[in-house]
């Protein structure tokens, strides 16, 4: 069972950090498309351009070459009505509005001046375009540098943080599991048994008390010591003989083991018609809710006793609850304590407990 909790303790961590790096390196490939994007839109930008150069390359042919302008009236048109048709800002759509006006002119008889006028602006334009599609990828390319570097720290961060507090978490465990493994050795050697009732014995007990309340102080739970006593059978043996006692000691340790059997929980014959139980991590009303049954199961059990005032066999006994205020306590303090109780139980008229 501790073995199973463990594997899944490992598996959480492991789970959290494959995530984080899938989600990172979707992260990283988006960021990457967006660079190629704006790559793609830089250099459609020189496909503008491209055609700006071409109307240049038109006049110039007009300017220089002394050619008609009419004959390159078609292609400047064409190159220029694909470049204004681009994605433009409403200041540059003013500029762009003038120039229009000043091609439209050149085309005209004797309007060698919007000619030259026209081939400056082109110019103008070119260099212009190439200006900005220039600093805008410059731009982008610092805000990109510093994003990339910026998700790395966080990527970077958040699986420290992920690894910190899982190993905490782990390191925790470990501790708790270390210390209750001594716990977990429930083997029943002969050494650790008691001859009669099959429960342990006490010796064992005396090592296990010994680490009540140390490991749950460093553990930091609630743990409970229960010290039972049957009731009157000094008389129980003297009316149905000591083996019918022997029998009926039996069938309260069959009880008792066949009640408080989970993980932590151990059942002791301390000596005579005594009997201890020891819960680790534990709270008060599962000790309540466990003890009322283990008192209804004894009175099914009708164990005949006729000196006793209900006619049957009953327990009595005396609870310590072991919270943060009783670690600085001794076992021995414990012990004391528990037997206060189980003496206030009989004096208070037996076949019940008090913690
Ligand atoms: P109380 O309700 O006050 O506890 O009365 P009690 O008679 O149970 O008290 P006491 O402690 O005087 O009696 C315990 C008796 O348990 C005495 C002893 O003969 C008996 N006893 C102790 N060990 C054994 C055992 O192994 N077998 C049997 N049959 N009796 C035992
Ligand atoms: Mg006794
Ligand atoms: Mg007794």
């Amino acid at each position: 069972m501790r073995k199973h909790i463990d594997i899944k303790l490992f598996i959480l961590p492991v789970l959290i950090i494959v995530s984080l790096i899938i989600i990172s390196f979707v992260f990283s490939s988006q960021i990457k498309i967006l660079k190629q994007q704006i790559d793609n839109i830089y250099f459609a930008n020189y496909v503008t351009i491209d055609k700006l150069h071409n109307i240049k390359q038109d006049y110039i042919k007009v300017v220089y070459g002394k050619k008609n302008i009419p004959k390159y009236k078609k292609s400047i048109l064409k190159n220029w009505n694909y470049y204004i048709k681009q994605y433009k800002t409403q200041k540059e759509k003013q500029i762009i509005k003038k120039i229009n006006k000043q091609i439209l002119l050149s085309f005209r008889k004797k309007h060698f001046k919007n000619i030259q006028k026209s081939l400056y602006s082109i110019t103008y334009l070119i260099k212009y375009e190439k200006n900005s599609a220039y600093e805008q990828r410059k731009k982008f390319l610092q805000k990109y540098n510093s994003m990339k570097s910026y998700l790395l720290y966080i990527q970077i961060v958040v699986i420290l943080f992920t690894v910190v507090i899982s190993s905490w978490i782990l390191y925790i465990h470990n501790r708790y599991t270390k210390d209750l493994e001594i716990l977990n050795q429930k083997y029943k050697v002969e050494a650790n048994t008691d001859g009669l009732t099959k429960l342990y014995n006490r010796k064992y007990f005396d090592k296990i008390f010994d680490q009540f309340i140390p490991i749950s102080k460093e553990n930091n739970i609630n743990s409970v010591f229960v010290m039972i006593d049957i009731d009157f059978f000094k008389q129980y043996n003297d009316t149905y003989g000591y083996d019918a006692g022997d029998i009926a000691l039996k069938k309260v340790a069959f009880a008792l083991d066949d009640i408080f059997k989970k993980d932590y929980e151990f059942v002791f014959r301390l000596g005579g018609e005594e009997f201890g139980i020891v819960i680790f991590n534990t709270n008060l009303n599962y000790i309540k809710f466990m003890l009322e049954q283990l008192k209804k199961h004894i009175a099914s059990l009708k164990i005949a006793h006729k000196a006793s005032q209900t006619g049957y066999l009953t327990l009595s006994m005396g609870v310590v609850y072991c919270d943060k205020s009783k670690y600085n306590l001794l076992p021995r303090d414990i012990y004391n304590q528990a037997d206060k109780k189980l003496y206030h139980s009989k004096q208070n008229g037996r076949d019940q407990y008090t913690i």
